[in-house]
């Protein structure tokens, strides 16, 4: 068995009174998809940032390809976050002001490249997301399932080693659902990446390896047979 790549161990995080996580377990491999499953507010969400560096664990440890996540300072932080993570949300990703085209373009022109080539490459993207005749509109002139597409095609444009995906059908209904996960799961399965993929929604989860329990900020891990 593989190392994981990203795992957090013993991960406790507050928000005031409100205890969100307490003693978290979780790891993911490259080329895995985990689902984290639970109901609403129940800590997925927050394992999630914990797991992508945006939050920092009061307790526990977040590692990361052989480095200590939860112990980097905020600038390393940040930048391995945009140069090795890709993150697809449930709503609102995508800049309203660019065509669907510009917004895939737009992590690779903020790392220095050519509108040119950015655009080639995005190009690329939004044809393999099937979202190819889109390029030109801006977000509000798509559908949904279109819109999520493209932001799916904007978080792998730069090759992440892991996709964080936080609800990414929430706002869907369950055909576009089905299709951006098929999607976004065969993509990462050729490129490799890890996927952590949180959805309360059971027919999302079947697009996982495996499945992670969250209940009231703990953990249970779950193996397919
Ligand atoms: P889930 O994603 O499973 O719905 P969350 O991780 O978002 O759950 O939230 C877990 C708990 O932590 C909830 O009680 C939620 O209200 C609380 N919480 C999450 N984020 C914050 C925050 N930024 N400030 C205050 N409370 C928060
Ligand atoms: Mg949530």
């Amino acid at each position: 068995m593989t190392q994981p790549l990203l795992a957090a161990t013993g991960v406790v995080k507050s928000f005031g009174p409100t205890k969100a996580l307490d003693g978290a377990n979780m790891s993911v491999r490259a080329g895995e998809v985990v689902a984290v499953m639970g109901p609403s507010g129940s800590g997925k969400s927050t394992m999630l940032h914990c797991l992508a560096g945006i939050i920092q664990p009061d307790a526990g440890t977040v590692m990361y390809d052989g480095k200590e996540l939860s112990a980097m300072p905020d600038q390393p932080r940040s930048t391995l976050r945009r140069t090795e993570f890709g993150f697809v949300f449930q709503f609102g990703q995508l800049v309203p002001e660019l065509s669907c085209i510009e917004n895939v373009a737009l992590p690779m022109r903020l790392g220095g490249m050519k509108r040119r080539d950015a655009e080639a490459k995005a190009r690329t993207w939004l044809d393999r997301l099937e979202v190819g005749e889109v390029a030109a509109k801006r977000p509000g002139e798509v559908s949904g399932g279109q819109g999520q597409r493209v932001a799916v095609a904007r978080a792998l444009v730069t090759g992440p080693r892991v996709i964080f995906a936080d609800e990414p059908t929430g706002a869907l209904d369950s055909l576009n659902g089905e299709h951006v996960m098929r999607l976004l799961t065969e993509a990462a399965k050729d490129t490799g990446a890890a996927v952590i993929l949180v959805t309360h929604e059971p027919r999302v989860a079947a697009y996982s390896d495996r499945e992670v329990i969250v209940r009231d900020g703990h953990t249970r891990q779950v193996e397919f047979a």
